[in-house]
């Protein structure tokens, strides 16, 4: 695989890839940069990578162009490769159409990077800029009308924040992280079929949540559903359903609510024909009790979920009853993660049990119990990477 970092200076791209090459055995290669680099961005990229491979040296493994080094990096896409050149919306145009290619955006609070920005100009000897000049370079680097990288970093499929105090705590946030686990690069069949429930749930009408179901058999998409009116309704988002639109609570009225739910659209779609032992029923939220009737009844196989609902228990027990498994799927970290809170160890784990706690919760409980406010300032200890 090839890790790219992108991220502002002293984000910490270059600790994150000396991480992955001391604990993952990843090799570092290089992107010879073709525009001018600014001078504060310059001195403050160079730091020293150890590289325990000492028969490939950095200059072999610099490359003149995007180009050579896909091709480099095609014929050893089994090695671990990282990169912190990652220069252009052009360079990633060209690395994200390889399946092996994964971008990694890091950010830090401006006081932070300012902070291990001296320190790296302290241990080279040299002076600090003023901070002014350090935010106006920062403001170039990022967000200069043709080169910089703010759009870019955004394309990337897991963002870190590292505000972490430490390089200590840095990696072991990044332990937790399992950045080179290949699931990121291609999902797997629960990682792919919730997804395409998600992206079902995208369709949904009902004003109370939005639900998305596919069912499977054999690895393939028997039917999908997602919850809403019966066709030649109003849309329950246009007062079709005079329950919904009232806010009654969740599960309260539901005797006089015409929406259909994502389960039984995806079931009355495949017909009892279609379903056979083995089916699996994939679908963003737990299916409440009378989907799970249903469910039993056509005879599924088992049922993955991904977020709990509020009866759980209830439906568990029928479908427990008529032999159907029932399994929670929380697929790996990705998009905006900040490095300074750590995830429970079994979060990612696919079958994580039934009370994995969720992630925004497990957020807001780890900032209540260390107390911590975000207008306090923390002590900054001091990082000296890129
Ligand atoms: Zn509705
Ligand atoms: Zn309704
Ligand atoms: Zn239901």
């Amino acid at each position: 695989m090839l890790i790219g970092l992108c991220g502002g200076i002293c984000a910490g791209k270059s600790s994150i890839a000396s991480y992955l090459i001391e604990e993952h055995h990843f090799k570092r290669i290089y992107l010879a940069r073709t525009a001018p680099t600014p001078a504060v961005e310059k001195s403050a990229s160079y730091t020293h990578i150890p590289t325990p491979d000492t028969s490939l040296d950095e200059e072999s493994l610099t490359f003149p162009d995007v180009e050579s080094l896909l091709h480099f990096v095609t014929l050893r896409w089994r090695e671990r490769w990282v990169t912190t050149d990652i220069w252009d919306e052009t360079v990633v145009d060209m690395l994200m159409r390889r399946p092996f290619f994964l971008l990694v955006s890091v950010d830090a609070p401006v006081s932070a990077r300012w902070e291990r920005f001296k320190a790296r100009c302290a241990a080279q000897g040299m002076s600090p800029p003023l901070l002014g000049e350090f935010v106006l370079r920062n403001d170039a680097h990022l967000f200069s009308p043709a080169t910089g990288l703010a759009t870019l970093l955004h394309r990337a499929r897991l963002r870190l924040l590292n505000s972490t105090t430490s390089l200590t705590s840095l990696r072991t946030a990044l332990a937790a992280l399992d950045l080179p686990n290949d699931v990121r690069l291609r999902p797997s069949w629960d990682q792919y079929f919730m997804q395409l429930a998600d992206l079902a749930a995208h369709r949904s009408n009902c004003m109370k949540r939005r639900v998305g179901c596919v069912l499977v058999r054999e690895k393939r998409v028997v039917s999908t559903g997602y919850n809403g009116t019966p066709r030649g309704m109003k849309n329950c988002n246009e007062g079709g359903c005079t329950r919904c639109n009232q806010g009654s609570h969740a599960g309260m009225d539901l005797g006089t609510c015409l929406c259909i739910h994502a389960e039984e659209n995806a079931l009355l779609e495949a017909g009892r024909d279609r379903i056979r032992e083995g089916s699996i029923l994939y679908c963003n939220t737990c299916p409440c009790l009378t989907c799970s009737v249903k469910i039993t009844q056509v005879g599924i196989s088992e049922v993955v979920y991904k977020e709990a609902y509020s009866i759980d228990s209830k439906a568990s027990d029928i479908l427990a009853s008529g032999g159907v498994r029932l399994r929670q799927f929380s697929p790996p970290r990705a998009g905006l993660v900040d490095l300074s809170v750590s995830a429970p160890e079994d979060y990612c784990s696919p079958g994580a049990p039934n009370d994995a706690i969720l992630n925004r919760d497990y957020l807001h409980m780890a900032q209540e119990l260390s107390g911590w406010d975000e207008n306090e300032g923390r002590p900054i200890i001091l990082d000296p990477s890129g």
